[in-house]
Protein backbone atom coordinates (compact mmCIF):
# COMPACT_ATOMS: atom_id res chain seq x y z
CA UNK A 1 0.00 0.00 0.00
CA UNK A 2 1.42 2.95 -0.61
CA UNK A 3 2.56 5.72 1.77
CA UNK A 4 -0.75 8.77 2.02
CA UNK A 5 0.24 12.17 1.35
CA UNK A 6 0.13 12.91 5.15
CA UNK A 7 2.92 10.20 5.74
CA UNK A 8 4.97 11.53 2.88
CA UNK A 9 4.71 15.07 4.20
CA UNK A 10 5.71 13.61 7.58
CA UNK A 11 9.29 12.24 6.31
CA UNK A 12 12.31 14.26 5.54
CA UNK A 13 12.70 14.95 1.98
CA UNK A 14 15.57 17.03 -0.29
CA UNK A 15 14.17 19.67 -2.77
CA UNK A 16 17.07 20.56 -5.51
CA UNK A 17 14.39 22.38 -7.71
CA UNK A 18 12.26 25.16 -7.36
CA UNK A 19 12.33 28.19 -8.56
CA UNK A 20 11.60 31.39 -5.79
CA UNK A 21 9.72 33.74 -8.36
CA UNK A 22 7.10 30.43 -8.73
CA UNK A 23 6.74 29.66 -5.30
CA UNK A 24 5.15 32.49 -3.52
CA UNK A 25 2.28 32.44 -1.54
CA UNK A 26 -0.96 33.91 -3.31
CA UNK A 27 -1.83 36.06 -0.28
CA UNK A 28 1.95 37.76 -0.23
CA UNK A 29 1.76 38.11 -4.04
CA UNK A 30 -1.66 40.30 -3.30
CA UNK A 31 -0.29 42.26 -0.11
CA UNK A 32 3.04 43.13 -2.14
CA UNK A 33 0.86 44.12 -5.42
CA UNK A 34 -1.57 46.15 -2.90
CA UNK A 35 1.72 48.16 -1.35
CA UNK A 36 3.44 49.34 -4.97
CA UNK A 37 0.24 49.50 -6.48
CA UNK A 38 0.63 47.04 -8.96
CA UNK A 39 -2.84 46.54 -10.65
CA UNK A 40 -2.65 43.86 -12.80
CA UNK A 41 -4.07 41.29 -10.39
CA UNK A 42 -7.80 40.43 -11.66
CA UNK A 43 -8.92 39.55 -7.68
CA UNK A 44 -7.94 40.44 -3.88
CA UNK A 45 -8.79 36.94 -3.44
CA UNK A 46 -6.17 34.64 -2.80
CA UNK A 47 -7.89 31.48 -4.04
CA UNK A 48 -8.82 33.51 -7.48
CA UNK A 49 -5.37 34.53 -7.84
CA UNK A 50 -3.85 30.97 -7.38
CA UNK A 51 -6.01 30.11 -9.84
CA UNK A 52 -5.09 32.97 -12.00
CA UNK A 53 -1.54 32.56 -11.74
CA UNK A 54 -1.80 28.35 -12.78
CA UNK A 55 -4.00 28.81 -15.54
CA UNK A 56 -0.55 28.73 -17.78
CA UNK A 57 -0.34 25.68 -16.52
CA UNK A 58 -3.05 23.90 -18.61
CA UNK A 59 -2.61 25.05 -21.48
CA UNK A 60 0.05 23.07 -22.85
CA UNK A 61 3.03 24.75 -23.39
CA UNK A 62 6.43 26.44 -21.95
CA UNK A 63 5.48 29.58 -23.13
CA UNK A 64 1.99 30.22 -21.14
CA UNK A 65 3.23 28.78 -18.52
CA UNK A 66 6.21 30.97 -18.14
CA UNK A 67 3.56 34.19 -18.37
CA UNK A 68 2.41 33.96 -14.38
CA UNK A 69 6.08 35.25 -13.81
CA UNK A 70 5.87 39.07 -14.93
CA UNK A 71 3.38 38.89 -12.02
CA UNK A 72 5.11 37.32 -9.34
CA UNK A 73 8.41 39.52 -10.32
CA UNK A 74 6.52 42.81 -10.23
CA UNK A 75 5.97 42.63 -6.80
CA UNK A 76 9.62 41.31 -6.21
CA UNK A 77 11.71 44.35 -6.49
CA UNK A 78 12.45 45.75 -3.38
CA UNK A 79 14.42 44.15 -0.27
CA UNK A 80 12.05 43.64 2.06
CA UNK A 81 9.64 42.04 -0.41
CA UNK A 82 12.64 40.02 -1.56
CA UNK A 83 13.31 39.25 1.98
CA UNK A 84 9.28 38.08 2.79
CA UNK A 85 9.07 35.95 -0.24
CA UNK A 86 12.60 34.08 0.56
CA UNK A 87 11.65 33.70 4.49
CA UNK A 88 7.93 32.35 3.31
CA UNK A 89 9.74 30.17 1.01
CA UNK A 90 11.61 28.36 3.48
CA UNK A 91 8.50 27.95 5.99
CA UNK A 92 6.54 26.48 3.46
CA UNK A 93 8.98 24.29 2.63
CA UNK A 94 9.57 23.13 6.35
CA UNK A 95 6.22 22.76 6.73
CA UNK A 96 5.86 20.29 3.77
CA UNK A 97 8.71 18.38 5.41
CA UNK A 98 11.43 18.95 3.24
CA UNK A 99 15.51 19.10 5.17
CA UNK A 100 17.64 20.39 2.45
CA UNK A 101 16.66 22.77 -0.08
CA UNK A 102 18.08 24.53 -3.13
CA UNK A 103 16.47 26.81 -4.35
CA UNK A 104 16.73 29.10 -7.45
CA UNK A 105 16.34 32.59 -9.18
CA UNK A 106 17.52 35.15 -11.90
CA UNK A 107 18.90 37.89 -9.94
CA UNK A 108 18.57 39.84 -13.43
CA UNK A 109 14.98 40.16 -12.96
CA UNK A 110 14.84 41.43 -9.92
CA UNK A 111 16.47 44.95 -10.58
CA UNK A 112 13.68 47.12 -11.71
CA UNK A 113 13.27 48.96 -8.53
CA UNK A 114 16.67 49.81 -8.36
CA UNK A 115 18.63 47.36 -6.57
CA UNK A 116 21.91 46.09 -7.57
CA UNK A 117 22.45 42.30 -8.25
CA UNK A 118 24.46 41.80 -4.77
CA UNK A 119 21.83 43.64 -3.17
CA UNK A 120 19.30 41.20 -4.55
CA UNK A 121 21.13 38.14 -3.30
CA UNK A 122 21.96 39.47 0.33
CA UNK A 123 18.26 40.12 0.35
CA UNK A 124 17.13 36.28 -0.54
CA UNK A 125 19.99 35.14 1.52
CA UNK A 126 18.60 37.09 4.21
CA UNK A 127 15.18 35.71 3.95
CA UNK A 128 16.44 32.52 3.67
CA UNK A 129 18.20 32.74 7.00
CA UNK A 130 15.33 34.18 9.08
CA UNK A 131 13.06 31.73 7.50
CA UNK A 132 14.95 28.69 8.27
CA UNK A 133 15.63 29.23 11.73
CA UNK A 134 14.71 26.86 14.35
CA UNK A 135 12.75 25.04 11.51
CA UNK A 136 15.07 22.32 11.03
CA UNK A 137 15.44 22.87 7.57
CA UNK A 138 18.74 24.28 5.65
CA UNK A 139 18.14 26.52 2.38
CA UNK A 140 20.89 27.02 0.06
CA UNK A 141 20.40 29.74 -3.28
CA UNK A 142 21.09 28.88 -7.07
CA UNK A 143 22.09 31.94 -9.15
CA UNK A 144 19.78 31.68 -12.57
CA UNK A 145 20.97 33.08 -15.59
CA UNK A 146 18.46 33.59 -18.38
CA UNK A 147 19.52 31.68 -21.84
CA UNK A 148 17.83 34.46 -23.86
CA UNK A 149 19.78 37.57 -22.87
CA UNK A 150 23.55 38.27 -22.30
CA UNK A 151 24.08 38.13 -18.33
CA UNK A 152 25.61 35.22 -17.59
CA UNK A 153 28.79 35.49 -17.20
CA UNK A 154 27.67 38.48 -14.45
CA UNK A 155 26.00 36.16 -12.85
CA UNK A 156 28.11 33.93 -12.56
CA UNK A 157 30.45 36.31 -11.16
CA UNK A 158 27.84 36.91 -8.95
CA UNK A 159 27.35 33.25 -7.39
CA UNK A 160 31.26 32.66 -6.76
CA UNK A 161 30.97 36.19 -5.13
CA UNK A 162 28.62 34.62 -2.44
CA UNK A 163 29.21 31.41 -2.82
CA UNK A 164 30.52 31.86 1.04
CA UNK A 165 26.78 32.89 2.23
CA UNK A 166 24.89 30.56 0.93
CA UNK A 167 24.83 30.46 -2.75
CA UNK A 168 26.05 26.79 -3.86
CA UNK A 169 25.26 26.60 -7.77
CA UNK A 170 24.44 28.33 -11.22
CA UNK A 171 22.07 27.53 -13.09
CA UNK A 172 20.88 28.84 -17.16
CA UNK A 173 16.76 29.00 -17.52
CA UNK A 174 14.53 30.54 -19.91
CA UNK A 175 13.02 29.04 -23.34
CA UNK A 176 15.18 26.42 -24.60
CA UNK A 177 14.51 26.28 -28.45
CA UNK A 178 16.81 28.81 -29.93
CA UNK A 179 19.50 29.59 -27.37
CA UNK A 180 21.39 26.94 -26.87
CA UNK A 181 23.62 26.35 -23.71
CA UNK A 182 26.38 27.20 -25.42
CA UNK A 183 26.23 30.59 -26.15
CA UNK A 184 27.10 31.31 -22.67
CA UNK A 185 30.37 28.83 -22.87
CA UNK A 186 32.50 31.84 -21.18
CA UNK A 187 30.40 31.95 -17.73
CA UNK A 188 30.37 28.14 -17.53
CA UNK A 189 34.09 27.65 -17.94
CA UNK A 190 34.64 30.66 -15.86
CA UNK A 191 32.39 28.52 -13.08
CA UNK A 192 34.34 25.76 -13.53
CA UNK A 193 37.71 27.26 -13.39
CA UNK A 194 36.68 28.60 -9.57
CA UNK A 195 35.84 25.18 -8.54
CA UNK A 196 32.05 25.89 -8.46
CA UNK A 197 28.91 24.11 -9.32
CA UNK A 198 26.49 24.26 -12.75
CA UNK A 199 23.40 23.08 -13.19
CA UNK A 200 21.30 23.66 -16.29
CA UNK A 201 17.79 23.49 -17.54
CA UNK A 202 18.38 20.87 -20.49
CA UNK A 203 15.97 18.47 -22.31
CA UNK A 204 12.46 19.77 -20.83
CA UNK A 205 10.87 22.07 -24.16
CA UNK A 206 14.09 21.18 -26.26
CA UNK A 207 15.66 17.66 -27.19
CA UNK A 208 18.54 15.44 -27.14
CA UNK A 209 21.21 18.40 -28.61
CA UNK A 210 20.21 20.52 -25.35
CA UNK A 211 21.25 17.95 -23.31
CA UNK A 212 24.18 16.75 -25.08
CA UNK A 213 25.54 20.32 -25.31
CA UNK A 214 25.08 21.14 -21.38
CA UNK A 215 27.17 17.98 -20.28
CA UNK A 216 29.49 18.27 -22.80
CA UNK A 217 29.97 21.62 -23.41
CA UNK A 218 28.95 23.27 -20.39
CA UNK A 219 30.19 21.26 -17.69
CA UNK A 220 26.58 20.68 -16.01
CA UNK A 221 27.02 18.51 -13.06
CA UNK A 222 22.85 17.94 -13.31
CA UNK A 223 20.17 18.40 -15.64
CA UNK A 224 17.42 20.52 -14.93
CA UNK A 225 14.55 18.19 -16.44
CA UNK A 226 16.82 15.85 -18.77
CA UNK A 227 12.85 14.47 -19.99
CA UNK A 228 14.21 14.45 -23.61
CA UNK A 229 16.64 11.82 -22.06
CA UNK A 230 14.03 9.32 -22.64
CA UNK A 231 14.47 10.08 -26.80
CA UNK A 232 17.56 8.17 -26.23
CA UNK A 233 16.06 5.42 -24.74
CA UNK A 234 14.76 2.42 -26.92
CA UNK A 235 12.24 -0.27 -25.98
CA UNK A 236 12.16 -3.28 -28.58
CA UNK A 237 8.55 -5.20 -28.89
CA UNK A 238 10.13 -8.12 -26.84
CA UNK A 239 10.60 -5.65 -23.69
CA UNK A 240 14.21 -5.54 -24.45
CA UNK A 241 15.87 -2.27 -23.39
CA UNK A 242 18.59 -0.30 -24.90
CA UNK A 243 20.33 2.81 -24.13
CA UNK A 244 21.81 5.24 -26.62
CA UNK A 245 25.64 7.01 -25.63
CA UNK A 246 24.37 10.11 -24.69
CA UNK A 247 21.56 8.31 -21.92
CA UNK A 248 24.38 5.79 -21.44
CA UNK A 249 27.19 8.28 -20.06
CA UNK A 250 24.03 10.02 -18.16
CA UNK A 251 23.01 6.84 -16.34
CA UNK A 252 27.10 5.24 -16.32
CA UNK A 253 28.26 9.35 -14.43
CA UNK A 254 25.58 8.97 -12.07
CA UNK A 255 24.37 12.45 -13.69
CA UNK A 256 21.13 13.60 -11.32
CA UNK A 257 18.13 14.48 -13.41
CA UNK A 258 15.73 17.32 -11.77
CA UNK A 259 12.73 16.03 -12.46
CA UNK A 260 9.27 17.54 -11.98
CA UNK A 261 6.78 15.54 -13.53
CA UNK A 262 3.72 17.65 -12.88
CA UNK A 263 5.40 20.48 -14.69
CA UNK A 264 6.59 18.77 -16.96
CA UNK A 265 3.17 17.39 -18.29
CA UNK A 266 1.81 21.04 -17.41
CA UNK A 267 4.46 22.22 -20.30
CA UNK A 268 3.93 19.44 -22.75
CA UNK A 269 7.59 18.24 -22.14
CA UNK A 270 5.40 15.12 -20.96
CA UNK A 271 1.87 13.70 -22.11
CA UNK A 272 0.86 12.85 -18.83
CA UNK A 273 2.07 11.49 -15.38
CA UNK A 274 1.86 8.21 -16.48
CA UNK A 275 3.64 8.05 -19.80
CA UNK A 276 6.25 10.39 -18.22
CA UNK A 277 9.78 8.95 -18.29
CA UNK A 278 10.18 9.19 -14.79
CA UNK A 279 8.89 5.81 -14.53
CA UNK A 280 11.21 4.38 -16.85
CA UNK A 281 14.52 6.18 -15.91
CA UNK A 282 14.01 4.82 -12.17
CA UNK A 283 13.66 1.25 -13.12
CA UNK A 284 16.54 2.11 -15.49
CA UNK A 285 18.72 2.75 -12.34
CA UNK A 286 19.45 6.79 -13.29
CA UNK A 287 20.50 9.08 -10.62
CA UNK A 288 16.53 10.70 -10.22
CA UNK A 289 15.46 13.10 -8.41
CA UNK A 290 11.83 14.47 -7.90
CA UNK A 291 11.07 18.50 -7.54
CA UNK A 292 8.62 20.86 -7.50
CA UNK A 293 9.49 23.39 -10.11
CA UNK A 294 6.82 26.22 -9.43
CA UNK A 295 4.97 25.03 -6.59
CA UNK A 296 2.39 28.23 -7.11
CA UNK A 297 2.00 27.89 -10.95
CA UNK A 298 1.91 24.22 -10.49
CA UNK A 299 -0.34 24.02 -7.62
CA UNK A 300 2.24 21.31 -5.79
CA UNK A 301 4.07 20.66 -3.23
CA UNK A 302 7.11 18.55 -2.57
CA UNK A 303 4.77 16.04 -0.90
CA UNK A 304 1.77 15.97 -3.22
CA UNK A 305 4.27 15.49 -6.16
CA UNK A 306 5.98 12.39 -4.42
CA UNK A 307 2.12 10.91 -3.65
CA UNK A 308 1.19 11.35 -6.82
CA UNK A 309 4.18 9.21 -8.07
CA UNK A 310 3.34 7.02 -5.68
CA UNK A 311 -0.32 6.31 -6.42
CA UNK A 312 0.88 6.28 -10.39
CA UNK A 313 3.89 4.08 -10.38
CA UNK A 314 2.98 2.86 -7.25
CA UNK A 315 6.19 3.80 -5.14
CA UNK A 316 6.36 2.68 -1.75
CA UNK A 317 8.83 3.92 1.04
CA UNK A 318 11.93 2.19 -0.69
CA UNK A 319 11.58 4.30 -3.49
CA UNK A 320 10.73 7.51 -1.90
CA UNK A 321 13.55 7.37 0.62
CA UNK A 322 15.83 6.31 -2.54
CA UNK A 323 14.88 9.16 -4.13
CA UNK A 324 15.81 11.48 -1.87
CA UNK A 325 18.86 9.83 -0.52
CA UNK A 326 19.52 10.26 -4.42
CA UNK A 327 18.79 13.99 -4.06
CA UNK A 328 20.77 14.37 -1.17
CA UNK A 329 23.75 12.84 -2.48
CA UNK A 330 23.41 15.29 -5.90
CA UNK A 331 22.89 18.36 -3.89
CA UNK A 332 25.61 21.18 -4.05
CA UNK A 333 26.17 21.32 -0.44
CA UNK A 334 29.62 19.88 0.73
CA UNK A 335 30.36 15.92 1.07
CA UNK A 336 30.65 16.23 4.94
CA UNK A 337 27.38 18.03 4.91
CA UNK A 338 25.30 16.01 2.61
CA UNK A 339 26.74 12.97 4.20
CA UNK A 340 25.38 14.45 7.63
CA UNK A 341 22.21 14.86 6.30
CA UNK A 342 21.51 11.50 5.19
CA UNK A 343 22.81 9.75 8.04
CA UNK A 344 21.59 11.42 10.91
CA UNK A 345 18.44 12.90 9.58
CA UNK A 346 17.14 10.92 6.30
CA UNK A 347 17.55 7.61 7.07
CA UNK A 348 16.36 7.73 10.74
CA UNK A 349 13.43 10.04 9.39
CA UNK A 350 12.52 7.32 6.69
CA UNK A 351 13.19 4.76 9.39
CA UNK A 352 10.05 6.34 11.55
CA UNK A 353 8.23 7.18 8.87
CA UNK A 354 7.84 3.34 7.61
CA UNK A 355 7.45 2.24 11.02
CA UNK A 356 4.32 4.56 12.19
CA UNK A 357 2.97 3.64 8.65
CA UNK A 358 3.54 -0.07 9.33
CA UNK A 359 1.73 -0.13 12.29
CA UNK A 360 -1.25 2.06 10.80
CA UNK A 361 -1.43 -0.58 8.10
CA UNK A 362 -0.77 -3.90 9.95
CA UNK A 363 -1.80 -2.90 13.18
CA UNK A 364 -0.88 -6.62 15.05
CA UNK A 365 2.38 -5.69 14.54
CA UNK A 366 4.67 -7.95 11.62
CA UNK A 367 8.66 -7.43 12.40
CA UNK A 368 11.32 -6.16 9.98
CA UNK A 369 10.09 -3.04 8.17
CA UNK A 370 11.62 -0.43 10.36
CA UNK A 371 15.11 0.53 9.43
CA UNK A 372 15.31 -1.83 6.81
CA UNK A 373 15.65 0.37 4.06
CA UNK A 374 18.34 2.15 5.22
CA UNK A 375 20.21 -0.85 3.72
CA UNK A 376 18.68 -0.77 0.40
CA UNK A 377 18.88 0.74 -2.86
CA UNK A 378 19.59 4.31 -1.33
CA UNK A 379 22.27 2.93 0.45
CA UNK A 380 24.23 1.13 -2.31
CA UNK A 381 26.91 2.90 -4.56
CA UNK A 382 26.74 6.44 -5.35
ZN1 LIG B 1 12.90 25.05 -13.62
Amino acid sequence: MPPTAEEIRAAPKVLLHDHLDGGLRPATVIDLAREIGYGRLPSSDPDEVAAWLARGAHRGHLKYYLDAFQHTIAVMQTREALIRVAAECAEDLAADGVVYAEVRFAPELHVAGGLSLDDVVGAVLEGFRRGSEGRGITVYALLTAMRTAARSLEIAELAVRHRDEGVVGFDLAGAEAGSPPSRHLDAFQYVARENFHTTIHAGEGFGLPSIWEALQWCGAERLGHGVRLADDIHISPDGTVSLGRLASYVRDRRIPLEMCPSSNVQTGAAPSLAEHPIGLLRQLSFRVTVNTDNRLMSAVTLSSELHRLAETFGYGWADIEWLTINAMKSAFAHFDERLNIINTVIKPGFAVARAASDAVVRPRGVSGAAGSGTAGPGGAGR
